[in-house]
């Protein structure tokens, strides 16, 4: 067994507490101090991997470098630890029961009972040891998706138990993140859902080491002494977790409350160095001073539900803090845009993003809001389902091709200038089977692209069955719309650009995957400093 020590994150009381981003916090303190930090996350849910999930259910899909399509938590960690995951950091039921039937299939439990203990534990407890044991991480962070008491966390619980007799108790630390309600007409913080939660969790024969209170209001003394009292932990182990503005300051916050203290002590870890967290803080000095304001909109049709766009919001902050701007992000819904209100919507804007998407509803809103851009010198980025509406919008409005679309749209449509790529029309299971994760992309050099961009080699995250089809490229690309991107082997198309325009750029692949706090994402940069120049000269 490796000298890996591990952190289990579960959760009580409600969902939604943010636990996500209270196990990168915790992350992010331990890293700078120079421990080699992953988080996985297991969700209890029987889909294989959220690809096939609809954005209402859990937000956005992740998309790692190794293509697997994850949840969004995912993209928290590696947006505060700007480091990759990988189809390792994410589990579901519906995987470990995949394997298990599997395994069960080849014969290999000889003749046993295939049972939830030990068949289905025995696949959790390897599947949470798997980054641990490569060698390479000092801690290894595991989040437990659900809320502790739910039938289908239960097999998670339990090899989170056997688990931590495996590892040795010094090896392991569980920390709950719980509830604290405000009761306006008392006036009062309550503990006791957190002692029922803990409560719990002990019915399962796991008891918390550290319990993180999430809270509109601060904590007392007295209730930290009676939290502590009840749910057998020391005093330092009760950690505040007060509601902030913005979830990049939650490591500072924890840091104030010395979780990382508490989470090292339990570990027997000395800290390697003292927290390094300058740059963390230089970004947020620069995302809480802005000197400047635009406005952007993001064209989508998820869009009442602010998680599913959940990288590309993150992004267009990190970006705003990279130019030290503000951005007020104005969501627009892409079935209610059309001829009649584009004008007055789009007017007011210094920028418009065009979000990624499946199937035909709210199309025609999105190639309106593009053509507005276009024709109105608005900056615009369009993400996957964005550039392929670009393409048809050019198609349609200039080159004359007005049946133009997406066999996606309308399998019939005279001029499918976005067509199935080849590869995928053999494809019948939905399932994982899209254009996935990090694919290489050429830069044409004079472009725009080109100049924000640090090299012309580039490798991107993607997630798309459609393309460019290439039978209508001389047909589209002129001398004013180009391709400013393709693929080097394939010829896929990755990236367009409108020349007759300030900055008009459609890719097929998602940057949003790859920004971090410490590393904006040129795309986002390029699209913002354009934004604020449409502003600042109108
Ligand atoms: N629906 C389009 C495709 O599958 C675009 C996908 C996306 O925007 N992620 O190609």
């Amino acid at each position: 067994m490796s000298d890996t020590k591990y952190i289990f994150v579960t959760g009580g009381v409600t969902s939604s507490l943010g636990k996500g981003i209270v196990a990168a916090s915790l992350a992010k303190l331990l890293q700078s101090q120079n421990f080699k930090v992953t988080i996985q996350k297991f969700d209890p849910y029987i889909n294989v991997d959220p690809g096939t999930l609809n954005p209402y259910e859990h937000g956005e899909c992740f998309v790692t470098d190794d293509g697997a399509e994850t949840d969004l938590d995912l993209g928290h960690y590696e947006r505060f630890l700007n480091v990759s995951t990988s189809q390792a950091n994410n589990v579901t039921t519906g995987r470990v029961y995949q394997s298990v039937i599997e395994k069960e299939r080849k014969g290999e439990f000889l003749g046993k009972t295939v049972q939830v203990i030990p068949h289905i534990t025995n696949e959790i407890k390897e599947r949470m040891q798997l980054l641990g044991e490569s060698g390479y991480y000092d801690i290894v962070i595991t989040e437990i998706g659900g809320t502790v008491g739910d039938i289908e966390s239960l097999p998670y619980i339990e090899s989170v138990r056997q688990l931590i007799w495996d590892l040795g108790r010094e090896n392991a630390v569980v920390i709950h993140l719980t509830l604290i309600p405000f009761l306006a007409a008392a006036g009062e913080l309550k503990t006791k859902p957190t002692q029922h939660s803990v409560k719990t969790l002990m019915e399962s024969g796991i008891s918390a080491d550290i319990i993180v209170c999430r809270t509109e209001h601060e904590l007392t003394e007295d209730l930290r002494e009676k939290l502590a009292l009840f749910c057998n932990v020391k005093r330092e182990a009760i950690i505040q977790s007060i509601d902030v503005n913005t979830i990049y300051d939650v490591p500072l916050k924890m840091l104030e409350e010395g979780l990382d203290h508490v989470v090292l002590d339990k570990l027997q870890l000395q800290p390697k160095q003292s927290h390094q967290l300058g740059a963390w803080n230089d970004f947020l000095k620069r995302f809480k001073n802005p000197k400047h304001q635009i406005k952007i909109g993001l064209v989508g049709k998820y869009v009442e539900l602010q998680d599913s766009y959940k990288s590309i919001l993150e992004s267009l902050i990190h970006a705003g803090a990279d130019q030290e701007t503000d951005l007020e992000v104005v969501s627009l819904h892409s079935e209610e845009i059309d001829l009649g209100n584009v004008d007055e919507v789009f007017g007011e804007l210094d920028g418009v993003l065009v979000a990624p998407g499946f199937g035909e509803r709210g199309i025609e809103g999105k190639i309106t809001a593009i053509e507005y851009a276009r024709k109105h010198n608005l900056p615009f980025l369009g993400i996957c389902l964005g550039m392929q509406m670009a393409v048809i919008e050019y198609a349609r409005n200039h080159v004359g091709l007005t049946d133009a679309n997406s066999t996606e749209m309308d399998p019939d449509c005279k001029f499918p200038v976005i067509d199935l790529m080849e590869s995928q029309k053999s494809v019948l299971k939905k399932g994982g089977t899209m254009r996935l994760g990090a694919w290489d992309c050429k830069i044409q050099p004079g472009t725009k692209t080109s100049e924000i961009y640090p090299s012309t080699s580039i490798s991107e995250r993607h997630r798309h069955r459609y393309e460019f089809n290439n039978d209508y490229l001389d047909q589209i690309f002129d001398n004013d719309f180009i391709i400013a991107g393709k693929n080097p082997e394939t010829d896929l198309v990755e990236i367009i650009e409108y020349k007759k325009h300030p900055w008009f750029v459609g890719v097929q692949f998602h940057p949003e995957y790859k920004s971090t706090v410490s590393n904006p994402h040129p795309l986002f940069k390029g699209f913002v400093q354009a934004s604020l120049a449409k502003k600042l000269t109108p």
